[in-house]
């Protein structure tokens, strides 16, 4: 039942949602509410994602998060006592063009730098690696053995729990349909099912979340991009061990999914919006482009196919602020397309944000919402 007043509103059950919920509770923090407009939590852009984990981002600030988050997924059984399919599958970035390889061999400098052992990778040397792929116009790679995949269903299922044991309400089937802002502050949210009063309120909508903030008047530069995955019937050749391959120029991916391939490709032209409907003509041109890649993927049907959004950001970066007007609204979205592994250290910066004023375990300054306004942007190279 909706409880009329909550300590916290949490807007959204994905990832970046059910972490926050966690968290809080984690810390101690009663009367928690998170509201899910789904029929499910984390059926969105969570449940949608290739589940892809990495260290190799182009920006520090991405980096970092990965080294907070990444130990966070590892530690993660023995917290929540849910399982998450962890795999070190490694991560192969191939690279076509000179342009490239010198953007990743800075790349890999910076990573070492923050203690990160990625590595370029020769021609042949990638090649090796993936004797199964089409690599004759391939110049070299970027690779970092300890990236791969976990299950994002685990994940959310596993701080879902942890934040219901904990005593935090996780409503389904609840829409947030206004953000209620008294005198420059946060009094509660208006919902399908009727009002909660609260002085904090959590935008974790993901590619809603620029609608969301409207709510409390807040401009937020977060859109949704469609994107889609395919996924293959058994290919038994394709080895246990093959890495999270990524063609860069084409953003073109592919890695092991059960028995057999889960291939994404991003259609750059793709304009926002929220249709999630598979576009079958882009399913066609991915095939080809992954075929070419991939020829064995030519011996393989087609087992399904699904798409889901991106929330996008002009920065690729994702906001996690909290913002002075109204006081006591709280964003954490806007990951651009790799905020699944970023989830576990994203709840746990809001959770700071909430109940000290600050993130301590990493410096997020770069991560305002202000940046846009003042044009201090800092993009990220790497996205898919
Ligand atoms: C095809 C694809 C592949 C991806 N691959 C990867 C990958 O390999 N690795 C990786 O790290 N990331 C990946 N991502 C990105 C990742 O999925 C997202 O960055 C991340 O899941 C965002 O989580 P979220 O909680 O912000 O959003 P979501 O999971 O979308 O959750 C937001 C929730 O808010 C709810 N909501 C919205 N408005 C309201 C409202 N008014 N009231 C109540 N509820 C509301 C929505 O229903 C939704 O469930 C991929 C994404 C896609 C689409």
């Amino acid at each position: 039942m909706l409880p009329n007043k909550a300590s916290a509103v949490i807007i959204g059950g994905g990832v970046m949602g059910v972490s926050t919920a966690y968290h809080l509770a984690a810390r101690g923090c009663q009367d928690v509410v998170l509201l899910e407009k789904a029929a499910f939590l984390g059926s969105e852009a969570t449940g949608k994602c290739a589940g892809g984990i990495r260290y190799q981002f182009s920006t520090e600030i991405n980096v970092r998060l990965s080294l907070l988050s990444l130990p966070m997924l590892v530690n993660f059984e023995e917290e929540l006592g849910q399982q998450i399919d962890l795999r070190w599958t490694g991560y192969l970035f191939l690279l076509d063009n000179d342009a490239d390889v010198c953007a990743y061999q800075a790349q890999v400098s910076m990573q070492n730098r923050l203690g990160v052992p990625s590595r370029m990778l020769s021609h042949d040397e990638a090649a090796q690696m993936v004797p199964l792929l089409n690599t004759a116009d391939i110049m070299g790679g970027a690779y970092h053995a300890r990236d791969g995949l976990a299950d994002p269903s685990g994940v959310v299922q596993g701080y879902a729990a942890g934040a219901r044991r904990r005593g935090v309400q996780l409503l389904t089937g609840v829409e947030v349909t206004g953000i209620r802002v008294q005198a420059g502050k946060v009094t509660g949210v208006q919902t399908s099912q009727g009002a909660i009063d609260a002085p904090v309120v959590v935008n974790a909508a993901g590619p809603w979340a620029r609608q969301v903030a409207a709510m409390a008047g807040v401009q937020l530069p977060i859109s949704p991009v469609r994107r889609q995955i395919a996924v293959t019937t058994p290919l038994p050749d394709v080895p246990a061990d093959f890495p999270f391959v990524i063609d860069f120029s084409r953003n073109l991916y592919f890695h092991r999914e059960g028995r057999g391939v889960l291939t994404g490709q991003s259609n750059v032209n793709e304009p926002p919006g929220f249709n999630q409907s598979v576009d079958h003509n882009w399913t066609e041109q991915h095939l080809d482009n992954a075929i070419f890649r991939f020829p064995l993927l030519a011996k393989a049907g087609l087992l399904r196919e699904w798409a889901g959004l991106y929330e996008v950001t002009p920065d690729a970066h994702p906001v996690i602020d909290r913002l002075a007007d109204p006081l006591g609204f709280y964003v954490v979205a806007g990951f651009s397309g790799h905020g699944f592994m970023h989830g576990p250290a994203a709840g746990l910066l809001m959770s700071e944000l909430i109940l000290d004023g600050q993130a301590r375990s990493r410096d997020i300054q770069q991560l305002r919402l202000s940046r846009f306004a003042e044009g201090d942007l800092v993009k990220e190279h790497n996205v898919v």
